[in-house]
């Protein structure tokens, strides 16, 4: 089997030496190409796991890999951070120039690319984005949904193999929150780019290929979406909502319609919907 892009080996955390662990015994792998969510209510470890991914953090006990480097080796931290880029929940925070290009240009400067080659890696990530045509804009005029695929630009143009994003649609509105998912979806299939996504909106949970669910601290259960929404019981304990689409089947099979099992999505109830119709 080919080497996973991201390993995590029996990880623990804590912030003050003898306090609480904020992550603990945290094991995953995540194959090249693919897409993970990472859910969990608030305080149950999301961010914290992600920043020990990308080395900001070092773990207490346990090792982080990335592409075969483990983050406690200090040579390889900056390679880490350009292979496993991070984007986060405040595009405000991120976006750093006057002009969109600019700020696609700044983390690379700061890797040190030659100033010719800037110019088309930049257009190259906007485009992916679909931000080209807003390149000589300023950032603060744009809508949250735009700040946020600026910023995936800016961490696009570093060639990244796998991105992480911590909750990065939490302070878009739905269109904005549409807009990254798409383009993120997007760069996951079309350039193969492992993607870990971390969210609290269970309908984006539910298109990815797997799942890992915190709780205080640890991943109390792994699977696919489906796996993992298929009994609601299952996942109460862990305060975490079911889909959208799976409470509305569970109510209207209440009322007595005869809805098949393991609803998630919008197409799928469509479709469930249209045939008991007919
Ligand atoms: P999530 O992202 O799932 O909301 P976090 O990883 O932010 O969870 O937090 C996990 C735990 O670590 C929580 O108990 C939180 O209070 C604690 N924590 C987070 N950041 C810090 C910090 N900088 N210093 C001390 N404790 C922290
Ligand atoms: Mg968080």
């Amino acid at each position: 089997m080919a080497e996973p892009i991201i390993s995590v080996d029996h990880v623990s955390f804590s912030y003050d030496e003898g306090g609480p662990m904020a992550v603990r015994d945290v094991s995953l792998t995540v194959e090249r190409g693919s897409f993970h969510a990472i859910l969990g209510q608030n305080g149950s470890g999301k961010s914290t796991l992600a920043k020990l991914i990308n080395g900001l953090y070092l773990p207490t006990e346990g090792h982080v890999t990335v592409c075969g480097m483990d983050t406690q080796d200090d040579e390889k931290t900056w390679e880490i951070r350009r292979r496993a880029g991070m984007v986060f929940q405040n595009p405000d925070n991120q976006l750093v120039a006057t002009v969109v290009r600019e700020d696609v240009a700044f983390g690379l400067e700061n890797i040190g690319v030659p100033t010719e080659e800037m110019p088309a890696r930049i257009d190259k990530a906007l485009k992916d984005v679909g931000m080209l045509k807003f390149a000589d804009r300023a950032p603060h005029l744009l809508s949250g949904g735009q700040k946020q695929r600026v910023a995936i630009a800016g961490v696009l143009a570093m060639a990244p193999e796998a991105i992480i994003f911590d909750e990065s649609t939490a302070m878009l509105d739905p269109q904005g929150r549409r807009e990254v998912m798409q383009a993120v979806k997007r760069l996951n299939q079309e350039q193969g780019i492992t993607v870990l996504w971390i969210t609290h909106f269970m309908e984006e949970a539910v298109e990815c290929d797997f799942a890992h669910v915190m709780y205080q601290g640890q991943i109390v259960l792994d699977g696919t979406p489906r796996e993992i929404f298929s009994d609601v019981e299952r996942i109460r304990p862990y305060r975490l909502d079911a889909p959208p689409m799976a409470r509305l089947a569970e109510q209207l099979r209440a009322q007595g319609m005869p809805l098949k099992d393991g609803i998630l999505t919008v197409e799928e109830m469509a479709e469930e919907v249209a045939r008991l119709c007919k």
